[in-house]
Parts: C-alpha cells; structure tokens; sequence
C-alpha cells in the first residue's frame, strides 16, 4: 500500500497563542489536501487554543517535546497524558535543537519513543548529522547509530504507525536545502535499516520525512522522491508557503 504523505509543522519557539490562533485561522483553507495528513507541532502553551482553532479540519496538533514521566515534581515538565488530554497525537522527539541545547541523549530519547507509544502518542523521531559528519562522510553511521539506539525495544507493529524525520544539522534554519538526492540517499538508508532491523513490511509501512529549509519552492521535488514521504518544516510552517507545501502535487 502506497504511504500516504505526512507534512508537519515545527514551529520551535515561536507564536504567542493569540498568534497561534491567528495563523491557524491564516492558514485554514490553504492546508486542506486528501493526499496529505497535516500535523501542526506547537509550544506547549499554545496547544490548547491550537487545538481549539483547528477543529472542524483534519488538520492533527503535536507537542514538539514531553517528559517520561506521568506526573510528579519535575518543575517545569509536560507530561503524556497531559498532552493527551489536550488533544495531541503527535509528539517530536529527538529534534536536533533538543539533543544539542537540552543535552538530549539517545537513552533519553529511547525512553521517550517508548513512553510515547506506551501513552498512545505517536513519534516523529528525528535524526541527522552535522556538518562536519557529513564532510568527512561519516553521516551514514551516525545516523543508524541514532536510528538503532533510538529504537531499542520499540516493536515492528508500532515502528509501522511512526514517523522517522531525516534532518541535516546543516540545513536547519540555514537556507540550505539538501539536494533531493542527498536526501533521497538517507532517507532510503534509514528504511533500509528499518527492514534490517525488523522486516520488509515494517520498512515500506514507515514514514520517513526530509527536514530541513523546504519551502515552496523545493517541496515537490523533495516529495518527489520513493522514499521521502513528507516533511518536517520549520521556518516555512509560519507564513501562507506552508498551505503550498502541502499541496505540492497540484
Ligand atoms: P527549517 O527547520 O525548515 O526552518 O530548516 C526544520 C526543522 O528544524 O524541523
């Protein structure tokens, strides 16, 4: 069976909820397409009133972080069932931004993957390399190192359901965009990997999306590619572009 497309916005630390609400109200009729599911990920503080704003559309709303625990004294922590509540299906883990600033370990973020399938949320896991990694043509194993640490414990039945983010470091936030091949190559590693570790069928039923400056202008030919099968979109989740990315095929 054919994957079906999934772009996701990261909006990071951005958007006061007012603001939110308004670019939910933006971008309303601009995100709709049969062919796409659409997941906004939202600071935790604008996650119920994002939730509120999208109603009525198919468009889903991810945490971009949570903890592994339930509840109980870790000041300043969101937890799964809390997000739960709230509405969210999704959650990212492991975002480049969370492993570099927050010190985000992959036994960290082991636990996370496995407390989000445990709780009923569904991960966008991230992985990608630096520059220097890819430079020196070493990207390839950090990112199965990511991928195989990450995934520890996690079954072939629930790695069917989750969403795999291939991000380069370098193109973050950078303007520069992998080129659809460069991407296209990891992305088919990363699945390739996937069947490795499991099996054939958990490897094509895996999503696995390209992030990294897409934006309009690149996001059809990156989607183009057998085995990207969306994005993960950070700067151009703000601003009416995002409603052209998720229509990249018409
Ligand atoms: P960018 O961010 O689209 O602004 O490069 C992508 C991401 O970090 O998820």
């Amino acid at each position: 069976m054919a994957r079906k497309k999934i772009i996701a916005g990261n909006w990071k630390m951005n958007m006061t909820p007012s603001q939110a609400v308004e670019l939910v109200n933006t971008l309303k009729d601009l995100v709709v397409n049969p062919d796409v599911d659409v997941v906004y990920c939202v600071p935790a503080i604008d996650i119920v009133p994002v939730v509120e704003a999208v109603k009525g559309s198919d468009v889903a709303v991810g945490a971009e972080n949570f903890y592994i625990e339930d509840k109980g004294a870790y000041t300043g922590e969101i937890s799964a069932p809390m997000l739960l509540d709230a509405g969210v299906k999704y959650v990212i883990i492991g975002h480049s931004e969370r492993r570099d600033y927050f010190k985000e370990d992959d036994a960290l973020l082991n636990k996370k993957v496995l407390k989000a399938f445990a709780s009923g949320l569904t991960p966008i896991l991230c992985c990608g390399e630096s520059l220097e990694l890819r430079e020196r043509n070493a990207y390839k194993d950090w990112i199965n190192l990511q991928i195989k640490a990450d995934l520890e414990g996690v079954t072939a039945d629930q790695v069917k359901t989750m969403v795999i983010a291939y991000e380069p470091i370098w193109a973050i936030g950078t303007g520069k965009t992998a080129t659809a091949d460069q991407a296209q190559e990891v992305c088919a590693m990363i699945r390739h990997t996937i069947a490795e570790m499991y099996d054939e069928a958990t490897a094509e039923a895996v999503r696995i999306q390209y992030g990294g400056s897409m934006n309009a202008g690149n996001a059809a030919e990156l989607l183009s590619k057998p085995d990207i099968d969306g994005g993960l979109i950070g700067g151009a989740a703000l601003k009416p572009d995002f409603g052209k990315i998720v229509n990249y095929n018409k």
